[in-house]
């Protein structure tokens, strides 16, 4: 049954209850935590990385997805859209201008042919307790359970810790995978039913942290220290060439691993499978395609240089 974004969104702020807004519940993830895992992912982040995976996870609201071969052309969205965010390119196909558009929704109903598609949606927690527990036998076959991941989860701080708590209750494993770019008592609140944290550390450099992801990186190392200890860390380094590829600061991220007592440190080499959507969501994908791909050889050096580290220091998988 298709769902009306903009009612269900407009009934339930009415309705005074605790929702957050999520945009995927991608089930039997083995990337996000032990055993197999729905990870709930939700919008919104404070952080801007050019090679971001999950683009749709950026705008904290409810946002339009144009896809462009499913598009036949009939122009129907564009007599809708008021703000001219919509047009053709040569082959007649839909082009979205993600700076024009103010995420109406119009167009949606306007397209027979689903090639306009809302992303995100507003849900209470218990509806997204009743959606994670489905798969609750598997999570208890394989000693898997839920993460929530986004976006930054902790944009959705009451949402998400009300969550973690009903699945708490439930018996169910938790994981938080998180920038930990929020106030400390955000942190402490949304952490307080999690067994496990997915902390990605991204560079050291405070300046440069700024100057490619729009934030600085104190906040994010005091709330790591702060974290030490009190729940289980494994700290998580997106590998980016021409960014943090710097083996001197990988050796460093692995001595604070040790310092706050993260159970392990996982390098994750850049990957592509987000690329592609960037130009669906209307936004400006430039900046992720100047970034170069690791070659052969780099990668090797790497795993050379990690593999005595037992299985504390783990490359290439999440
Ligand atoms: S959602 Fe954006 S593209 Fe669609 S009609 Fe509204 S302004 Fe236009
Ligand atoms: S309404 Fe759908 S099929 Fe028609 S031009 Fe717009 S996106 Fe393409």
């Amino acid at each position: 049954m298709k769902v009306d974004i903009k009612l269900k969104d407009k009934t339930l702020k009415e309705s005074g209850e605790t929702t957050g807004i999520v945009f995927n519940f991608q089930q039997f993830s083995i990337q996000d935590g032990p055993g197999l895992r729905t990870t709930m992912f939700v919008k919104g982040c404070p952080l801007h990385c050019p090679w971001c995976s999950n683009p749709e996870s950026i705008y904290p609201s409810y946002q339009i997805k144009a896809v462009q071969d499913k598009c036949r052309g009939c122009g129907a969205c564009l007599k809708v859209c008021k703000t001219g965010a919509l047009s053709h390119n040569e082959n007649h196909q839909i082009v979205l201008d993600y700076s024009k558009c103010n995420h109406c929704l119009d167009c949606i109903d306007a397209c027979n042919y689903k090639a306009i598609t809302g992303v995100g949606i507003r849900v209470t927690v218990k509806e997204a307790v009743g959606e994670l527990m489905k798969d609750k036998p598997f999570y208890d076959n394989t000693r898997g359970g839920v993460t929530i991941s986004g976006g930054e989860p902790l944009m959705q701080p009451e949402f998400v810790a009300e969550v973690f708590g009903e699945l708490k209750k439930n018996g169910v494993h938790t994981a938080l995978d998180t920038t930990g770019y929020a106030k400390w008592a955000t942190v402490k609140n949304v952490t307080k039913d999690v067994d496990l944290i997915l902390y990605d550390i991204k560079h050291l450099d405070s300046k440069k942290h700024q100057e490619v992801l729009g934030v600085k990186n104190e906040v994010i190392l005091e709330n790591l220290n702060k974290l030490a200890g009190k729940t289980k860390i494994w700290l998580r380094i997106p590998l980016v060439p021409g960014f943090n590829d710097d083996l001197d600061m990988a050796d460093k991220i692995v001595e604070l691993g040790r310092q706050v007592k993260a159970e392990k440190v996982y390098f994750l080499p850049l990957h592509r499978w987000g690329e592609h959507k960037y130009s669906s969501l209307g936004y400006d994908g430039s900046a992720f395609a100047k970034i170069r791909d690791f070659t052969e050889e780099e990668l090797e050096k790497w795993k050379d240089h990690y593999k005595s580290f037992s299985d504390y220091v783990i490359f290439g998988k999440a």
